[in-house]
């Protein structure tokens, strides 16, 4: 398969939580999806599914064709090398007793990747400097290091059995701000350089738009809106899209003429019992009365698909942005 990542109508309830509720998403080799939401809107779930941290409730998560869904700890390991994870906190996901080399090299020695001691030294030494990282660190522990080196470390970790898809769950949003681009733009740099899917997850539109191919617009588990980044960014159809876009700072002016920011009324409902309807009906701007009772499908539409009753076939619809008239 041509798809590295193939999702089909992905489901993850925690008991009464609809955590994540239908998400069909592919990734292509070597593209990078961005995966834009509020915190709650279950993208993380997404990504927990898709490293099999978490097994799904129901549909489908494919790796390069191979169906993993209901694979357990044997069956797994296989296609363990062909994904990995970079989560938002490096100081919590990086063990404090081990050192940066024994973390960097533990997926290579979990995995048979190294012929011995040595070579995995070697390997690991290699991954560091890949990371901009001084390889005298391999010998010291995590918390004698900044946050941006240990987030550094962690993408090492994950890159170090060389996976085609990459999962990136806010890898920046735990860091001081000073550090926070370099690391994104180390990310970009290695995607660039060593090709692999990337799947990255964030609630933050302007932080991906240098970086991704496609933008996958979840809200309360499903996903509102998806297609390329430049569709995206220039011609949001769903509402929500439209307000996530217009709190983001853009480099370009030209695109917030005649425009306004939104500010969205409320927090995300409970993913318990999410609204009828539209589940962004009870925070859109343009809501109307069919949104709160009829599911909008997410349908083929401009390039893109998105899930909104007022966008026409030929793309038109509301603009939530627009700088009302009086
Ligand atoms: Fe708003 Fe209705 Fe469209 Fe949902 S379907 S985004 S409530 S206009
Ligand atoms: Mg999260």
């Amino acid at each position: 398969s041509e798809q590295v990542l193939e999702l089909e109508d992905l489901v993850m309830h925690f008991g009464p939580v609809r955590a994540v509720d239908g998400i069909t998403l592919s990734i292509g080799r070597g593209q990078v999806v961005a995966l834009v939401g509020e915190s709650g809107s279950g993208k993380s779930t997404v990504g927990r599914c898709v490293v099999r941290l978490l097994e799904p409730t129901s549909g489908t998560v494919k790796l390069h064709g191979n169906d993993i869904t209901k694979l357990k700890r044997r069956a797994l390991r296989p296609h363990r090398r062909d994904v990995a994870i970079v989560f938002q906190d490096p100081a919590a996901s990086l063990d404090p007793r081990l050192t940066v080399g024994s973390i960097v090299g533990e997926p290579l020695r979990l995995l048979g990747l190294a012929k011995d001691k040595m070579d995995r030294e070697r390997k690991v030494a290699d991954s560091l400097q890949t990371v901009g990282l001084r390889q005298e660190l391999a010998h010291r522990y995590p918390h004698e290091l900044s946050g941006g080196q240990r987030q550094r470390v962690s993408i090492a970790r994950a890159l170090a059995a060389s996976p085609s898809l990459l999962v990136a769950d806010e890898p920046t949003s735990a860091l001081d701000v000073s550090v926070q681009a370099s690391v994104l733009n180390l990310l970009a740099d290695l995607q660039r350089d060593l090709g692999f899917a990337c799947l990255f997850i964030t609630h933050d539109l302007s932080a991906v738009e240098y970086l991704a191919d496609e933008v996958a617009v979840m809200y309360l588990g499903q996903l509102v809106e998806h297609g390329p980044r430049d569709q995206i960014f220039t011609a949001p159809k769903h509402p929500y899209t439209q307000a996530l876009l217009s709190a983001a700072p853009v480099p370009d002016p030209e695109r917030q003429r005649g425009r306004t920011r939104v500010v969205l009324g409320g927090d995300i409902p409970s993913a318990v019992a999410p609204p009828p309807g539209c589940r962004f009906h009870t925070r859109c701007p343009v809501a109307i009365a069919l949104c709160k009772t009829d599911v909008p499908p997410l349908r083929e539409v401009a390039g893109r698909r998105v899930a909104c009753h007022l966008v026409g076939e030929d793309g038109s619809g509301p603009d939530v942005r627009a700088v009302p008239t009086r």
